[in-house]
């Protein structure tokens, strides 16, 4: 009896290893099958061109944001998915007028322009600009130091670089760009005339780099200009006033806050076979600033999205669950899009199991970050040996994306494509974020990996927090 018991288990143990081989394999053909189609015939990269080329920056509100929502529509429809749909949402509207202008004056009639540009959302200087003295500070906190004595009048010039010793270089942005980002708000409270600071680059080249920023508070009539000045313009400005502290800065910019207009996110599906009810998001953001064309932020993301749906209909792959691709509007000035999709997929109480963002450029992907808990996590990283041909090999939990954030509740897991990131800050949010910037390869390479990922959770699931065992496994 007891003999025979064992054997019985034996068998069991066999079957279900035997089980469990075959169940690898067919995953690791379908990871082959899907990085074949993107890398041969994948449409990613054409879709970036017409993007880029034929519609341009797609600040919110403009009617390039409005051409790229159509021209996506469209594209997503002729992929034959169950459903494409445009989700109204009101989004922020505001222009950068004509070019803005600046020049350092050593002494009177003595002067030399330096590249600057305006910070999304910034008021206008006065018709005739603003020139004043300069006054240089590494951080927000160095303004208390100063006090309103030495601030009132001046424009404030915010110099902290970002950190080259990070590895990460979105963690050494995230060192810096609180300067871009309250920095006119708090430079307002002590009276300065307008605040100039230095892009967040790491390179030392001409490209200023635009951005979102807030006045808080402030009331309109306190609100002070502000822009962005180029990493070489900014050591020239900081080597000069050690010199001269006297010199004056001039800069104009033409910028103005409109009513808040119509726009829509895009949003396309393939309904679910066995459980329609579970919904897997993929996306980016449709929106991007208007100086450069937003080729890697984030029209990379949006075309990898629109194409992990194309490459599962071309290789004939039947999601078990609801599959849909969110193309986001507005996330550069505001996060309406990425808000209104939570806050509709709330009211209708859909069950999000799971949502990926690319919004970290178009460069060659290493990985993913997620925001899961640990059951969950471990489920994930046990799909790692699958990347391993396509060295794929970062897996670990972090951010997601801002897009997606809105909808993290409950047993959501929220994970985040990881683009090597060494270049991402020569071309984010300055007039160089063009598509000659994006490798056709890189792109294609990142799209199949998400497509990749987004096939294993649809095939297995997400593990429910605290109920699932972990030993499961
Ligand atoms: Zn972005």
């Amino acid at each position: 009896m007891k003999k025979i018991f064992f054997t019985v288990l034996g068998l069991l143990i066999i079957n279900t290893v035997t089980a469990q081989n075959s169940q690898e394999q067919s995953d690791s053909l379908m990871l082959r099958k899907i990085y074949d189609m993107s890398l041969m015939q994948g449409k990613s990269y054409d879709w970036l061109d017409h993007l880029s080329n034929k519609i341009g920056g797609r600040l919110s509100g403009s009617y390039q944001a409005q051409q790229a929502v159509e021209y996506t529509k469209e594209e997503l429809e002729s992929l034959g998915l169950d459903k494409v749909w445009l989700q109204p949402v009101m989004v922020p509207k505001w222009t950068r007028g004509s070019k803005e202008f600046a020049y350092v004056e050593t002494s009177p009639g003595t002067t030399r322009t330096v590249n600057i540009t305006a910070l999304g959302g910034s008021v206008a200087t006065p018709a005739g600009g603003t020139k004043a003295q300069v006054i240089e500070v590494q951080g927000i906190e160095d303004l208390e130091h100063y006090g309103r004595e030495q601030i009132e009048g001046k424009i404030v010039f915010f110099n902290r670089p970002m950190r080259p010793d990070l590895i990460s270089t979105f963690e050494a942005y995230g060192g810096c760009v609180d300067q871009r980002y309250s920095g006119a708000a708090e430079a307002g409270k002590y009276g300065a005339a307008g605040v100039i600071v230095r892009s967040m680059n790491l390179r030392m080249d001409d490209y200023p780099h635009t951005g979102s920023m807030s006045y808080g508070s402030t009331p309109v009539s306190e609100r002070i200009p502000a822009a962005a000045i180029s990493t070489n313009d900014a050591a020239y400005l900081s080597g000069i006033l050690k010199m001269n502290k006297d010199l004056q800065l001039y800069f104009k910019q033409n910028s103005e806050q409109h009513e808040d207009v119509q726009s829509y996110n895009v949003i396309g599906e393939i309904t679910g076979s066995e459980y329609p009810e579970e919904i897997l998001v993929v996306g980016g953001h449709l929106d991007s600033w208007d100086i450069g064309d937003g080729a890697h932020d984030d029209g990379a993301g949006v075309v990898q999205s629109m194409e992990v749906l194309r490459l599962f209909k071309e290789i004939g792959y039947k999601p078990k669950r609801t599959i849909r691709v969110v193309l986001f509007m507005n996330e550069e000035n505001g996060l309406r899009g990425g808000n209104k999709y939570a806050e509709v997929a709330k009211s209708k109480n859909e069950k999000h199991i799971f949502a990926l963002e690319s919004d970290a450029g178009g460069f060659t992907p290493r990985g993913f970050s997620f925001d899961a808990d640990k059951a969950q996590f471990a489920q994930i990283q046990s799909w790692k040996e699958l990347f391993k041909p396509y060295l794929i090999h970062y897996f670990e939990l972090g951010g997601s994306g801002a897009d997606v954030g809105p909808l993290k509740q409950g047993d959501v897991v929220l994970a985040g494509l990881r683009p090597d990131s060494q270049r991402y800050f020569d071309h984010h949010h300055a007039a160089n974020d063009t598509f000659e910037h994006v490798n056709k390869r890189e792109l294609e390479l990142g799209a199949a990996t998400m497509a990749s990922l987004v096939y294993l959770v649809d095939n297995y699931g997400i593990k429910r927090i605290n109920t699932d065992v972990e030993e499961k496994l």
